[in-house]
């Protein structure tokens, strides 16, 4: 024998159905994926309900201080507004956005 004695587990695990162990492997692929879009799901779903997180420049304080003084400037990244949209809720506004135009193409449009 060129190898049993390297690997010995090798002729336990081939001796089982290989069709079972492609069950069992596409039944864990199933469920990392039915939790992933659980996860996703939960995501978004906050995303929907609270779209908003902070700014990640000024810390949602929407302006910096100067050092002197009371004198400060709004952020440029926010606005000044503090807040920021997550990426989640962009995602649902790109999925509406495209599912609108696609319910819509009947419509006129606005043009070009
Ligand atoms: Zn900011």
């Amino acid at each position: 024998m060129l190898s049993s004695a390297a690997t010995p587990y090798l002729p336990a695990a081939t001796h089982g159905s290989d069709l079972a162990a492609t069950v069992h492997t596409a039944g864990q692929v199933a469920t990392v994926a039915l939790i992933l879009t659980v996860c996703i799901a939960l995501y978004l779903l906050t995303c929907l309900v609270w779209p908003f997180g902070k700014c990640r420049r000024c810390k949602g304080a929407g302006k910096f201080k100067s050092p002197f003084g009371n004198a400060y400037r709004h952020c440029g990244k926010c606005d000044g507004s503090g807040l920021r949209v997550r990426i989640g809720r962009k995602v649902i506004s790109y999925y509406r956005r495209t599912h609108n135009a696609a319910t819509n193409s009947t419509s006129k449009g606005r043009g070009k």
